[in-house]
């Protein structure tokens, strides 16, 4: 897991660098321990009550959420993860009568490789994430925040993990569903993302999916119906276990 140089040659021994994986992975657990219970942190409570050894199996295993998502002619494969067998991707599109060749788009939340490393499983479909729609070998520009690929499935930005955050809202009968990573698992933990590229712009982006979300699909965990924001920024209030 440590660095310990490239094979073509490169010097980076002067880097100034800034914290890696691993150091943020001991802040994390560090922090996650040391955490003193205080209001409105429910959700990271929980989290704290886990041992150092399940925390670290949460960190290293990266367990990524794969979606598909279906309208009219449109196939898209949101995220399509790092899985420890490529068979558990094309069963999953096989129960659902697909192939891979029918996958007519992958959508990218973000650029961490958790989340791309199987792009290449999908060679003639399109991809997308926040800007831009890469079609075989066209690096081509879309519009960006609000960008359609059907009348009910849309782009929208949400910095704040990765500061090339975005996130699909699809509106189904069943409500509007955002498959994002503004959270990693369904008790809506970390609180605090602890590889936020930017934690203020991360809350604005929660804050805004929660207005429009009926069902959130996070990064590493199922899905979950989180609960109606309150019109007023208030306090913790009811302290429900949610
Ligand atoms: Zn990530
Ligand atoms: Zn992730």
């Amino acid at each position: 897991m440590l660095w310990t140089g490239s094979a073509t040659g490169g010097q980076g021994s002067a880097i100034d660098r800034t914290p890696d994986r691993v150091d943020r992975l001991s802040q994390w657990l560090d922090a996650v321990e040391q955490h003193e219970p205080g209001a409105a942190d429910d959700a990271l409570l929980r989290v704290a009550s886990w041992d150092r050894m399940t925390l670290w199996r949460v960190w290293v295993d990266a367990g990524t959420i794969v979606s598909l998502v279906r309208d009219e002619d449109l196939v898209v494969v949101v995220d399509p993860g790092i899985l420890s067998e490529p068979a558990l991707l094309t069963d999953a599109l096989a129960g659902h009568g697909l192939t891979v060749g029918d996958v007519t788009h992958v959508f990218v939340t973000h650029h961490h490789l958790d989340h791309t490393r199987n792009v290449g499983m999908f060679p003639t479909a399109r991809v997308v994430d926040v800007d831009s729609v890469y079609d075989g070998s066209l690096w081509l520009d879309h519009e960006g925040d609000g960008h359609h690929l059907t009348a009910d499935v849309s782009v929208i930005e949400t910095p704040g993990h990765a500061q090339e955050c975005a996130a699909l809202v699809v509106r189904t009968d069943d409500g509007t569903v955002v498959l994002t990573h503004a959270w990693w698992f369904a008790d809506m933990t970390p609180v605090q993302d602890p590889l936020a590229w930017d934690q203020d712009a991360l809350e604005r982006s929660r804050e805004r999916i929660l207005g429009i979300a009926d069902i959130v699909v996070p990064g590493h965990g199922p899905a979950f119906r989180p609960a109606r924001p309150t019109t007023e920024s208030s306090g913790p209030g009811g302290g429900g276990n949610g």
